[in-house]
């Protein structure tokens, strides 16, 4: 599945926009700066693919990519901008819940953490989110090369905990670095299961 080249398809921001469900998508969310466009050029191995989420122009809309002929990787917008105008963060978290809810070849979310920080309160709110539009949700550590080991624990802990309390939680918790490659093939394999 991951042999091929990965390839971006489109940014979408309104639900007309979406493309044909023609295919088996996982999704991926994160705070701005959580290392998700990092995490999905690791996983397509493809450098540059998606752009830093905090590219103007990129970060309102949900950015579709193929890997290989079954199956769209789809990047959403990054949250937790503390300055972004209400209008706008109100506009995509109703895209979001659209999107979420409606989607039926959606199998399963990514919800990206830092290894560094744990689960925040807007975390919180996607899981919630995730939780009400009953889509399937895994946490992935990020950067976790930035953490000692010794200290993982605690932070494994602690995610642990706030997962117990979303129904639509999936337990298992996927360490990963983007930069050293730790947990990338453990990823892929992860989603070749759902195909
Ligand atoms: P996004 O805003 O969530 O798309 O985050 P980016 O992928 O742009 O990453 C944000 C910053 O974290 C960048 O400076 C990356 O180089 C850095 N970063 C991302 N992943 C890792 C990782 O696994 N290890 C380390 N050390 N840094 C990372």
């Amino acid at each position: 599945l991951f042999a091929g080249p990965s390839e971006f398809v489109k940014g979408v921001v309104a639900m007309s926009g979406l493309p044909a469900a023609d295919r088996i998508e996982v999704c991926f969310a994160g705070r701005s700066n959580v290392g998700k466009s990092s995490l999905i050029n690791a996983l397509t191995g493809t450098k540059g693919l998606a752009r830093a989420s905090n590219t103007p122009g990129r970060t309102q809309e949900i950015n579709f990519f193929t890997q290989g002929p079954e199956l769209y990787l789809v990047d959403l917008p990054g949250y937790g901008y503390a300055n972004a105008p209400l209008k706008v963060v109100e506009k995509w978290q109703k895209l979001l819940k659209q999107y979420l809810s409606g989607r039926q070849t959606l199998r399963r979310a990514f919800v990206l953490i830092d290894t560094r920080h744990g689960v925040k309160p807007v975390d919180e709110e996607i899981m919630k989110l995730l939780d009400s539009a009953a889509v399937t949700f895994q946490c992935v550590l990020t950067k976790a090369d930035k953490v000692k080991a010794s200290d993982r624990e605690k932070i494994l802990t602690q995610v642990r905990g706030a997962l117990a309390k979303h129904p639509a939680a999936y337990p298992e918790i996927v360490l990963t670095s983007s930069e050293k490659g730790d947990g990338i093939a453990t990823l892929r394999a992860i989603i070749n299961g759902l195909l």
